[in-house]
């Protein structure tokens, strides 16, 4: 078990000067080349993992232009476009009357605000955040995917349990410049290091700031996760 540093403040930082260090190129992996597609992307990203939507969104992204060819194509051929990833039917479902949505309200553009986008079928705010970040350039909030949520439970950031709340627990202890970054440097570590079931604390550059931190025979009591 490591020790934690004497603030959150001050381990947010910490954490977020190593993992920049460990991951110097980390960013976004869903592909995409504008609005629309990253919003279509992000939504089928949810339980999924990027790798299968890039795959899948390659033939689709070809297949289907703009918003009004998914807002006009049949349900059924949509998720069956889509049968590779996760509760498909459901996830068409939301695409369809998402630029359904989009056309109607707004212009056929992919909207720029938090309240707008949460509007839209099957988007959330963490959905939105990710848009609004990376098709918008516009920083609101911390994308708080199961990564960020898993790992900022066990480095003693958070105590909180819905992605909400996590969320506003990070955006004041984050430094503003960095509210971006960190989702992306959380989602490196997690896959590559502290991963949900078998996280390799011996070679972790923050082992020795986190409370979760095991030797071989220990079990993860912060985050009552099974390792
Ligand atoms: S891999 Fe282990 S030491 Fe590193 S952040 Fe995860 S739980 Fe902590």
């Amino acid at each position: 078990m490591g020790t934690p540093l004497e603030s959150r403040e001050t381990q947010a930082e910490t954490v977020i000067e190593r993992l920049e260090e460990a991951y110097p190129d980390s960013t976004i992996s869903l592909r995409y080349s504008n609005r629309l597609e990253l919003l279509i992307a992000v939504i089928l990203s949810a339980q999924c993992t990027d790798e299968r939507v890039n795959t899948e969104t390659e033939h689709l992204f070809e297949k289907y232009g703009g918003a009004e060819d998914y807002a006009n194509a049949p349900e059924e051929e949509l998720a069956e476009d889509l049968n590779s990833i996760t509760y498909y039917n459901s996830k068409a479902g939301y695409i369809k009357s998402s630029c359904e949505t989009i056309l109607e309200e707004h212009d056929g553009e992919v909207p720029d605000t938090m309240d707008e986008l949460t509007e839209l079928s099957g988007v959330g705010r963490k959905t939105a955040n990710v848009v609004l970040q990376h098709g918008h350039d516009v920083v609101e909030g911390i994308v708080v995917d199961t990564h960020v949520q898993r790992l900022t439970r066990r480095l003693g950031l958070t105590e909180e349990q819905r992605p909400e709340a996590i969320e506003q627990e990070l955006m004041e202890i984050v430094p503003e410049g960095y509210w971006q970054q960190f989702t992306h440097l959380c989602i490196d570590h997690g896959r590559a290091t502290c991963t949900a079931r078998n996280p390799d604390c011996s070679d972790c550059v923050l082992a020795d700031i986190c409370p979760s931190a095991k030797g071989d025979s220990e079990v993860d009591l912060a985050s009552g996760e099974p390792w």
